[in-house]
């Protein structure tokens, strides 16, 4: 009596649903890096490395703890090169009476693994995956007969059920959000803190020598790769944020500044969605930061909320959506996502830093993904389907379960309005205020038409301008459009020929590239 338990490349956690209850004795557990997964969009070649070698350090843990792990490599010869193929294969070596895994954190692959029992002819059980805040069914039932979905009401539901922050029955401090004082602009003079990062070992070396040699097609760089890739580095991370950085993340959660990737956020969103980190102790953590004095409480509830409120919550939309969620387009937006998504090429500083350290390094914070090159592309109308393609591709921590409705609800407003109350939509005022990009920009902020304008500006305007019909109604937008409505004809008029001039060169450059 053999069960197989295959373990996916996001499922790196020794408390995975499959693994709990089961027998290592009479248990194989099958690990498989497959060509299907590494390729299905362009990955960034770090992310591919990072997930490939902490499986590789995730087999030898399991190992070490008693179980009996089949790996796959990528460049095993027999490899069919993909999971249903992998699973065949391990059904014909191992002969196991049953299938027992975790879900997938993709609709994609549910619907492979739904398919195996028939394929395969053994019974195949598909457990919930309970590494999250929410237990199974609870985001639908929360979601059932309301109006409308919202973060923040969502998110004190689980202030309450996880009791983070909480002292009888209320939330410290008394109010729930100090999100009004974690807007502020960050100086380049300020003292940044600076992540130490972890060396490569001799196993994570042969996979960056194995993605060089397959992917180097793929977007990104390897050089000077330093993710931790096993739970003890992982842990270390985590120590090293709450020391250095959590105190001033509230502060400067919004701020930008040119050659500064990380400023005061933890990255530590790769580890959490890989399973090396757990979001209720990393949660437990900030907490205990907070209540040894160590860190202010507009920083420690920030960075709580973003992981029991945000993660929580776009995972919920994710599932409750379902399947053609990928498809939406209510703003019925059509352009191509231009080249310079993929080079960074531009003479727009913001989106040139934005996407050069994307392409650096994997990684970009939540502002600069949100208001640059996700307002970018909002206001450019480029379809939504292609920027999610590029985030999923481009992001170390990028599964679709957090990455499609981060971009396509959250930035694009792809759904209408499910998870977002309004469009994400900026003029370059925002990201002056915001950051210190426009400083070194060949173009003028201030300036709102004409050749030297910062296009943001007259885009920002043509975006409402053209989607009236469906934002009109929208109230949250009434006063930009009252402004808008406000202004001269001529005025509209030069914004609108400003805009219409920037996508034309934009569709030429498309064209001819
Ligand atoms: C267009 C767009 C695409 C995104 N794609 C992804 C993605 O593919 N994967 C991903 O994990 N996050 C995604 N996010 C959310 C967020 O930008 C990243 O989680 C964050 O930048 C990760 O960096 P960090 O660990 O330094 O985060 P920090 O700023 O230090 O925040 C702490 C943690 O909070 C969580 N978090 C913060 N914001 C969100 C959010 N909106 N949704 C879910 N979790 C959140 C992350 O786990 C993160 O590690 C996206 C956001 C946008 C606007
Ligand atoms: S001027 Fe406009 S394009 Fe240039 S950095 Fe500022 S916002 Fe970006």
């Amino acid at each position: 009596m053999t069960t197989l338990i295959p373990v996916l490349g996001d499922q790196l956690s020794f408390s995975l649903s499959a693994l709990e209850g089961a027998d290592p004795t009479t248990s194989v557990v099958l690990m498989m890096e497959v060509a299907e997964e590494t390729g299905y969009v362009r990955h960034h070649q770090r992310k591919i490395a990072f997930i490939l070698a902490a499986m590789r350090h995730h087999a030898d843990a399991l190992r070490a703890a008693g179980w009996t792990v089949d790996y796959i490599r990528l460049d095993d010869p027999e490899n069919s090169g993909s999971f249903t193929g992998e699973v065949a294969r391990a059904v014909v070596r191992h002969g196991p009476t049953a299938i027992r895994v975790t879900e997938p954190g993709e609709w994609r692959v549910r619907q492979a693994m739904e398919s195996w029992e028939a394929q395969l002819g053994l019974p195949v059980e598909i457990l919930p995956d309970t590494r999250f805040v929410t237990p199974p069914g609870f985001f639908a039932a929360w979601a059932e007969g309301r109006k409308q979905l919202r973060m923040e009401f969502f998110y004190r539901e689980m202030r309450r059920m996880t009791g983070l922050l909480m002292a009888d029955g209320a939330p410290i401090g008394g109010q729930w959000n100090y999100d009004a004082q974690n807007r502020k602009a960050a100086e380049a003079s300020l003292f940044i803190p600076r992540r130490q990062g972890t060396p490569p070992d001799a196993m994570t070396q042969a996979v960056l020598a194995l993605v060089a040699a397959r992917c180097a097609d793929h977007p990104g760089v390897l050089a000077g790769f330093d993710l931790a890739v096993t739970r003890e580095g992982a842990l270390a991370e985590m120590a090293q944020f709450m020391r250095s950085a959590l105190p001033q993340f509230g502060d400067y959660q919004d701020a930008m500044l040119a050659g500064e990737p990380l400023l005061w956020h933890s990255l530590l969103s790769p580890y959490l969605n890989v399973g090396l980190l757990a979001p209720l102790e990393v949660c437990r953590a900030a907490e205990a930061e907070y209540q040894a004095g160590r860190a202010p409480l507009n920083a420690v509830e920030g960075f709580i909320r973003q992981i029991i409120g945000w993660r929580e919550y776009v995972r919920g939309i994710y599932w409750w959506a379902g399947p053609d969620y990928a498809q939406r387009n209510a703003l019925a937006a059509k352009r191509p996502l231009p080249d310079f998504y993929w080079t960074g090429t531009t003479d727009m500083r913001c989106m040139a830093e934005a996407i050069g350290q994307t392409l650096n390094l994997g990684y970009a914070h939540h502002i600069q993904r949100l208001m640059i090159t996700g307002n970018y592309a909002l206001l450019a109308g480029i379809d939504p389907h292609e920027v999610h393609l590029w985030y999923l591709a481009v992001y170390l921590d990028a599964f679709e379960w957090v990455e499609l409705p981060n971009t396509l609800g959250m930035s694009q407003f792809g759904d209408g309005g499910l998870l977002a109350s309004k469009p994400y939509a900026a003029s370059g005022a925002y990201v002056d205020r915001m950051s210190d990009y426009c400083g070194g920009c060949p173009y003028d902020v201030r300036q709102k038409t004409g050749p030297k304008a910062c296009p943001l500006n007259a885009l920002y305007w043509d975006f409402l301008a053209r989607n009236r019909d469906q934002l009109g109604g929208n109230v949250r937008l009434a006063m930009p459009y009252r402004n808008w409505d406000r202004m001269a004809e001529d005025q509209k008029q030069a914004l609108r020929a400003s805009a219409a001039a920037h996508l034309d060169r934009l569709d030429g450059e498309a064209c001819s590239g």
